[in-house]
């Protein structure tokens, strides 16, 4: 097998379902091989890759307010039905623990599907006064769902590994308010560091998680043209403190119930940012999230191969403020090229007989993959700036991306015809009918909509013609 073939991925825009299942495993993030349909190994790279991507979250959940916890990872089936009163079909999905060796247990335990019951179950001891409120914590788990449609790695998957979970208490409704808008600013935030492009909007009411009082999802894109939820801050007002009990004592000695919210982010993140940037080449990774920042690739030449290999150590040290690997194996240069390629490394730094000769290096930036001689002074400012461009240059490409799988529509015509490919948005006035006529008609589901966006802009509800308030998005998705 040449070094190009095994390095070859099916083209993205031919089969993206196919490209990624083959960059996961070429780019050695995850290995499918595991003998549990759904579940899958994380590689050493792949795991470095998500933590990077995880302190993201964990930094701003801290810099928030948020402090982490752990919570047990089973459940006793007295707790969790509370919760099958008002989560439909939610039943089906869950694992089930109901023996101990031989024998029976007992009460069944559930592998934690969710966190909410396992975490309301013992709240109700910490909070006893207003005084204990806010609470603001998280946790980062693994959480069990059977899914029933067709699995796909890191997409749909039946353990969510890295479940990072913030859920938080507070005394009144518009305090739980006020957290779901700091919660969709912590979204924005992170997706904005992974450079993945996204909308932010509200569910329709008929769409809202179950039993919340409203919620707000983060969207995007994927190449397929299909939207990806990113995540959802929830408001479930005081749903949850009247299932499990939850009250406290206010000011005037009172009891009332607390108000709660809940968001998080899983590996759905990563594998939108790996979908969006990568390229028959593979991954395409920020500079700030890349496991490894730059490769050093020496190119031995005759006679000069210790004196590049020192010099290619030499430029290691003054490298050594970024996360740098000099790739000394035995394999070839054009090998090693497509290797770190593949995953993704942000800078490779090519160094043979002329630079060494020349005093200079030859820098290749995986995002443009194109190739410049510099000098060896000021390598490390060189290589700083050089960051910061592929990262401003990767946001443009985000903006395009996303643009370019997006449609205005601003009539029903406009969103049928869009729709197969794209995403469309439109002109709502907010009202259910006309809501539910644009899902009948046009056979998608209303995947939420910006609230307020077309206030006093003129535009027409594509149904009723009556003045739109919101801009609503509709089209295929996961
Ligand atoms: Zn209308």
């Amino acid at each position: 097998m040449s070094e190009r073939e095994a390095f070859e991925l099916t083209p993205k825009e031919e089969n993206f379902s196919r490209w990624f299942d083959e960059v996961l495993f070429k780019a050695e993030i995850l290995d499918e091989r595991y003998p549990v349909k759904g579940m899958y190994v994380w590689l050493p790279f792949g795991y470095e890759l998500m933590e990077n991507v995880m302190n993201v979250m964990e930094r701003l959940m801290r810099q928030t307010g948020h402090r982490r916890v752990y919570f047990p990872g089973v459940v006793p089936e007295r707790v969790l039905s509370r919760e099958f009163r008002f989560i439909k079909g939610f039943e089906d999905s869950i694992y089930w623990i109901t023996r101990l060796g031989k024998q029976e247990i007992k009460e069944k335990l559930a592998l934690r599907p969710t966190s909410e019951a396992i975490m309301y179950e013992v709240l109700n001891r910490w909070i006893a006064s207003y005084k204990d409120l806010p609470l603001k914590i998280y946790q980062i788990v693994p959480v069990y769902r059977y899914e029933t449609k067709a699995t796909r790695p890191m997409l749909r998957v039946r353990e969510i590994v890295f479940f990072k979970e913030g859920h938080t208490f507070h005394a009144t409704y518009d305090d739980a308010v006020e957290q779901v808008e700091l919660e969709v600013w912590i979204y924005r935030k992170f997706y904005d560091e992974l450079l993945v492009p996204y909308v932010v909007v509200k569910t329709t009411s008929w769409d809202t998680f179950p039993g919340a009082k409203y919620n707000y999802d983060l969207i995007t894109i994927m190449p397929d043209g299909k939207a990806l939820e990113l995540g959802s801050a929830i408001n479930f007002g005081d749903l949850f403190a009247r299932t499990y009990g939850l009250e406290y004592m206010d000011e005037n000695g009172e009891r009332k119930n607390v108000n709660t919210t809940s968001f998080g982010i899983s590996e759905r993140s990563l594998a939108a940012l790996i979908a969006i940037h990568g390229d028959n080449r593979g991954l395409k990774l920020p500079p700030k999230l890349a496991p490894i920042q730059v490769v050093i690739v020496p190119i031995p030449s005759k006679g000069y191969e210790e004196k590049v290999l020192e010099y290619a150590k030499q430029v290691k040290e003054m490298l050594s403020d970024f996360r740098v690997q000099l790739d000394d194996g035995e394999e070839r240069p054009g090998y090693k090229f497509y290797k770190w390629e593949m995953k993704g490394v942000p800078v490779r730094v090519e160094i043979g007989r002329k630079e060494y000769e020349s005093r200079t290096l030859t820098l290749f930036r995986r995002d443009r993959m194109e190739r410049d001689e510099v000098p060896l002074e000021g390598i490390k400012d060189r290589v700083k700036s050089l960051f910061t461009e592929i990262e401003e240059e990767m946001r443009e490409q985000a903006r395009r991306y996303f643009k370019e799988r997006t449609v205005k529509a601003s009539t029903l015509e406009e969103i049928k015809k869009g729709v197969g490919e794209k995403i469309v948005s439109f002109p709502w006035c907010g009202m259910e009918e006309c809501g539910h006529e644009v899902e009948e008609e046009v056979g998608y589901g209303i995947l939420g909509y910006e609230e307020g966006a077309l206030e006093g802009t003129g535009e027409r509800c594509v149904i009723c013609g009556r003045e739109a308030k919101h801009r609503a998005w509709i089209g295929r998705s996961y």
